[in-house]
């Protein structure tokens, strides 16, 4: 913990307090928008050394920073070292990569089939909607992703769908970050609309972090469109630590949880903020309260500016056999990695 008397002095005097707004009386787009998206005021709300700003200035060069107040409000005060904080806290570490690190690890330039459409494995597409993300996420491996190529709003989408609708193989839809629960409620509804109608598609797909970092995004609307859509729907969210998950969270994952076919949850294995068994064992059993299954632990994509969350693979084996040890098997993700051009995901 950092003695925090005089480190304030160092900063303007902001009006923003940590203080998460209530889910009645503050929409999750206004939570969204007063995102903290400077430096200086993320360090100055958790009462950090000023001494971490010119760096992380430097660091929000290569990747902005986004943190919205639901997760802020998670993170201890003058706490320099806490998990929810280092997965979002720029650093000077980030403009160094060593050999083997790239801007695309997964080679997903390869896997663009048409634009806003990435195919990696058999009868499955990924859709890209959005390049908006409620959080930054520092070891994300799409920092670097071409978003502005992608197509963007309904009518814009159409030759993606169109390309779908072509290949009558693809019977799994994902719609992936960017987050595409950033999407409004009635964009969101047009798409699964749109999505349903290929006769050959019949289940969906969403990777989500928005959740967690913003409970309030699981209005009714969105619940209404995940019961009413034809498809079997699968929402995967990505947590990483089990200091993540609130009370708002949990609601919001339960509510989740009675509208899809399955909520699972991925994880990527961090270094410094989940690579022990104890964490991993805690994160498993919160998910569990929540009525989210874990799905799979991610090795780290080995993308430019992420190296300093590398975790040894034998680290992780040994935090699997430790987790096979002390938990049901249900309970326990498939470790993985990602590695471009093989058919699936590779057992670690
Ligand atoms: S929410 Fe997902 S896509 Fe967005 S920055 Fe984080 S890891 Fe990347």
């Amino acid at each position: 913990m950092q003695n925090i008397t005089n480190q304030t002095e160092d900063y303007p005097l902001v009006s923003r307090s940590l203080e998460v707004p209530s889910s009645i009386s503050e929409s999750w787009k206004k939570i969204l928008a007063s995102a903290v998206r400077d430096p200086k005021e993320l360090l100055h709300l958790l009462e950090l050394p000023p001494s971490l700003l010119p760096e992380a200035q430097r660091a929000c060069e290569l990747f902005p920073l986004v943190v919205p107040q639901p997760y802020l409000s998670r993170i201890e005060i003058g706490n320099p070292k806490d998990p929810l904080l280092l997965q979002v806290l720029p650093l000077g570490l980030e403009e160094h990569s060593p050999d083997g690190y790239t801007a695309d690890p997964l080679g997903e330039d390869e896997a663009l089939i048409s634009p806003g459409v990435l195919q990696k494995y058999h009868g499955r597409a990924l859709l890209v909607t959005t390049g908006i993300c409620a959080i930054h996420c520092r070891y994300c491996f799409r920092r670097h992703f071409p978003y502005a190529d992608s197509p963007r709003g309904i009518e814009a989408w159409k030759e993606s769908l169109d390309r779908l609708r072509a290949d009558s193989t693809i019977t799994e839809v994902l719609l992936s970050g960017g987050d595409p629960l950033s999407l409004s409620d009635p964009q969101l509804s047009s798409l699964l609309k749109e999505i349903a109608s290929i006769d050959h598609v019949e289940r969906l797909r969403i990777h989500t972090r928005l959740p967690t970092v913003i409970p309030q995004r699981v209005t009714e609307e969105l619940l209404n469109s995940l019961t009413s859509s034809p498809l079997k729907t699968v929402v995967v969210v990505h947590v990483n630590h089990h200091r993540e998950i609130d009370d708002s969270c949990r609601e919001a994952l339960f509510k989740l949880s009675k509208v899809t076919s399955a909520l699972l949850n991925q994880t990527v294995l961090l270094k410094g903020i989940n690579d022990s068994s104890i964490e991993l064992k805690r994160l498993s059993e919160r998910l569990l309260e929540c009525s989210v299954l874990p799905y799979y632990l991610h090795q780290l994509d080995p993308v430019i500016g992420a190296a300093h969350f590398q975790v040894p693979v034998e680290n992780g084996r040994a935090i699997i056999e430790d987790l096979e040890a002390n938990l049901p098997g249900y309970l326990v993700p498939k470790y993985v990695q990602e590695l471009p051009g093989k058919k699936s995901k590779t057992r670690l």
